[in-house]
């Protein structure tokens, strides 16, 4: 433990006593169920000057501020509050409707995945969040509660009627251009005025409620198909990687899990041995023309090599090998050193190439994630003594990322974790954004003061 610097948590119970804390200026780190990967809380808080806070760390809690959640009349939903994925998902399942968003960690909080402009397998036929919300409330570093409504462009803030701040945007938006197709680019989208949120992991503010779009329930058939290990033979998956593309309005999710993350679960949990294994989640009424047009028509994969699976024990094993994957390594007293990389399609062959290469390093390692999105979690397992080298390794293959024009993170954000390796991928224009966005929205620096906007 850091007894050097002041540590606090503070548990944060209602609007008021946010509001309150907000007054006392203390630059403050606020967070939801604290489930993102790219802050090491146990670590942040050992040992707070490793990761860049040198005068006081402070973890503003939200985790216990009230919460509900309700329908409005276009069905979409509205949350207030420390409302987890898993709780929203149950509600709207039981109004008859569905959320479109849906990452891994069900424990993780709605409003914090808008903060982290979170992800997850349901993208794939569903698109970002992004462009699923509707409208959302913040408090600002001065404790004043805003609005922002999806239908306003962010152009037409007062902040951008100065005609200095609007040429920055304008070069901003023409550099985000080349990442339009990504689930998450780089930096911000700052197209639409809810933008202001997503993503910038609450440096601009403090969400506290936002409604969500959401569809009618459709029941769905889940499906998994044996492969072979994606480091003898990747030509299957690549396969059914090119032609499920065209069938983005009917099948939600396509996850790859390869064998070596399968052997994390216990043997009676495993669907099957010998290879990797891909999930489809199905809408049921279109099953047949999926079936006909896609699954008997694939050259490489056999029928027999096709199985359907119950949704609910399909959601369970996929969220559990990351979870047992965490588990290993805590117990190894290690961080995760994994990759969150998004490349264009016709770069995915390239992107594999460049995993095959750690392959013959040695060191224990898993891929799993977001594959008909050629976005996967590439995660070495090392032993203390070759953490070290890990972490060189994901240095220069960062450099790769870049000139593959990938998305280097993805999914799970910058935080304080991926800080340095993000740095290369920001010009002068994004750079010059982020000092307008800070200097206007919290002059003080008191949200997340060391996020990926400072320096
Ligand atoms: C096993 C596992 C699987 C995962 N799978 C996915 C996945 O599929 N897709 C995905 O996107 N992520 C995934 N994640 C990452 C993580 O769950 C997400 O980043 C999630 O959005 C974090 O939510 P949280 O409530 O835990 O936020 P926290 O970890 O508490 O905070 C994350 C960030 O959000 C900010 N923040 C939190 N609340 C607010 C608020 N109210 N207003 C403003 N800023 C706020 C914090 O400052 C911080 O920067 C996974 C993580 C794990 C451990």
């Amino acid at each position: 433990m850091n007894y050097n610097l002041k540590v606090e948590i503070k548990h944060i119970k209602s609007i008021i006593e946010l509001k309150e804390h907000l007054s006392s200026r203390r630059a403050t780190l606020y967070v939801g169920s604290r489930t993102s990967t790219v802050l090491p809380y146990d670590q942040l808080i050992d040992n707070p000057k490793e990761y860049g806070f040198d005068n006081e760390l402070v973890i503003g809690d939200l985790s216990s501020l009230p919460k509900s959640m309700d329908l409005d009349l276009d069905g979409n939903l509205v949350v207030v509050g420390a409302v987890s994925w898993k709780e929203a998902k149950e509600f709207c399942l039981s109004m008859g409707r569905e959320v479109l968003t849906s990452p891994t960690e069900e424990l993780a909080l709605c409003l914090s995945g808008i903060a982290t402009s979170a992800t997850g397998e349901r993208c794939f036929g569903h698109g970002a969040l992004r462009d699923q919300i509707i409208s959302l409330k913040y408090l600002s570093s001065k404790g004043e509660e805003k609005v922002l409504n999806a239908k306003d462009t962010i152009v037409d803030l007062p902040l951008f009627n100065c005609e200095e701040n609007k040429k920055v945007l304008d070069a901003y938006s023409s550099d985000y251009k080349f990442y339009e197709e990504f689930k998450n680019a780089p930096f911000p989208r700052l197209k639409k005025a809810t933008d202001l949120m997503v993503g910038t992991e609450g440096q601009l503010g403090i969400i506290t409620s936002a409604t969500y779009k959401t569809i009618p329930k459709k029941n769905e058939i889940y499906l998994f198909i044996k492969l072979p290990k994606w480091e003898i033979n990747f030509k299957p998956h690549l396969e059914v990687f090119d032609k499920i593309q065209s069938f983005r309005n009917v099948i939600a999710s396509c996850e790859l899990i390869d064998e070596n993350s399968i052997q994390y679960l216990p043997v009676e949990e495993r669907p099957a041995e010998g290879g990797d294994l891909l999930f489809l989640e199905i809408e049921e009424e279109k099953f047949e023309h999926v079936y006909d047009e896609l699954l008997s028509r694939l050259k490489l994969i056999s029928e027999e090599d096709v199985f359907q699976m119950n949704s609910l024990k399909c959601r369970t094993f996929r969220m559990n090998i990351p979870r047992y994957i965490f588990e290993v390594n805590q117990k190894m007293g290690v961080t995760k050193v994994g990759t969150d990389v998004q490349v264009k399609p016709h770069d995915f062959i390239k992107l594999m190439n460049r995993y095959k290469k750690w392959m013959d390093d040695g060191i224990r390692y898993n891929l799993f994630g977001h594959f008909g999105d050629a976005h996967l979690h590439f995660n070495f397992m090392p032993k203390p003594e070759e953490l070290e080298l890990c972490k060189q390794k994901l240095e220069d293959f960062y450099i790769d990322v870049k000139a593959m024009n990938g998305s280097p993170f993805a999914e799970h954000g910058i935080g304080v974790l991926k800080k340095k390796y993000i740095k290369p991928f920001y010009n002068q224009n994004q750079k010059k954004m982020f000092n307008i966005l800070k200097d206007h929205f919290d002059p003080g620096n008191i949200l997340f003061p060391n996020g990926y906007m400072s320096n």
